[in-house]
């Protein structure tokens, strides 16, 4: 997996024949008690040096990634648009600078249905974000989810849900990893033997997370099975060389994970 080019709001990489950007919708600036060890219990004095902090918040990226395949472009994730905090909404300019025409984003799939990931199907001006949107694809576990968004409303009928292990299409393949959301999905993306996993919300902060897997996030539907999950995939990746790529990785959140003596470490590509 190679870096072909990027700019303030996009990076593009080649694996084997297909190309996948990284697009920066933004950030978005957390108190630090959404951090949980083991037990529900919020970091106080003791949150390690090694976190940078905003003042005094925790910074996430917000990322969203197009698969493109040489025909067809799939959008995972799409970012917040105006539903949430003015840090983030800034998809339509990452697609644009990375000359990705709206119109040839015929598919989009969610990771899972938390709004900094689904709320930019719709443009601030209540467009369509995707005119030509053919599919578009939910985990089934959160499809009532989906359908109780009221800013989304005229999409309701349109989603399609898809099951763990589903292929959707040549090059991806969904795994299920339920915790952070009932249906949390990373999507295997492979083309001559090149893999890279674009894992959604397995890591919120990764200054932290890598290092110390254990640590969950005040926002996982459930913190214990989160845990489990993020334990399952990284060592997936680190123990096949996959490449990961994350929604709240810091942008553009692309990079190899290798195994550390406690756990494990993240490196950029
Ligand atoms: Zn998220």
């Amino acid at each position: 997996m190679e870096r072909v080019s990027d700019g303030s709001y996009h990076t593009t990489y080649k694996i084997g024949d297909l190309t996948v950007t990284s697009l920066r919708d933004g950030y978005v600036d957390m108190p630090v008690r959404r951090l949980r060890q083991p037990g529900d219990k919020p970091f106080g004095d003791d949150l390690p040096s090694q976190v940078p902090l905003f003042e005094g918040a925790l910074r996430l990226s917000v990322n969203a990634f197009a698969v493109h395949d040489g025909e067809d472009i799939t959008l995972i994730d799409t970012g917040s648009s105006n539903a949430w905090h003015p840090t983030m909404g800034f998809l339509p300019q990452a697609l644009s600078e990375a000359k990705i025409a709206v119109d040839r984003i015929r598919t989009v799939a969610f990771t899972h249905t938390h709004l900094d990931h689904i709320q930019g199907l719709i443009l601030p001006n209540g467009g369509d974000g995707f005119p030509q949107l053919c599919r578009l694809l939910v985990p089934r576990a959160e499809l009532d989810m989906f359908r109780q968004e009221a800013r989304l409303k005229r999409f309701h009928s349109r989603a399609e849900p898809f099951d763990p292990g589903q292929r959707l299409g040549v090059s991806i393949e969904t795994i299920a990893t339920p915790g952070h959301e009932v249906g949390h999905t990373c999507f295997r993306v492979t083309s001559r033997g090149e893999t890279l996993l674009i894992w959604g919300d397995i890591v919120h902060v990764p200054s932290l997370q890598f290092d110390r897997p254990e640590v969950a996030w005040e926002f996982d539907a459930d913190q214990e099975q989160a845990r489990a999950s993020r334990l399952r995939i990284m060592a997936l990746a680190a123990d096949n060389a996959w490449c990961v790529a994350g929604a709240h990785l810091d942008s553009p959140g692309v990079g190899r994970i290798f195994r550390t003596e406690t756990g494990f470490r993240f490196e950029p590509v």
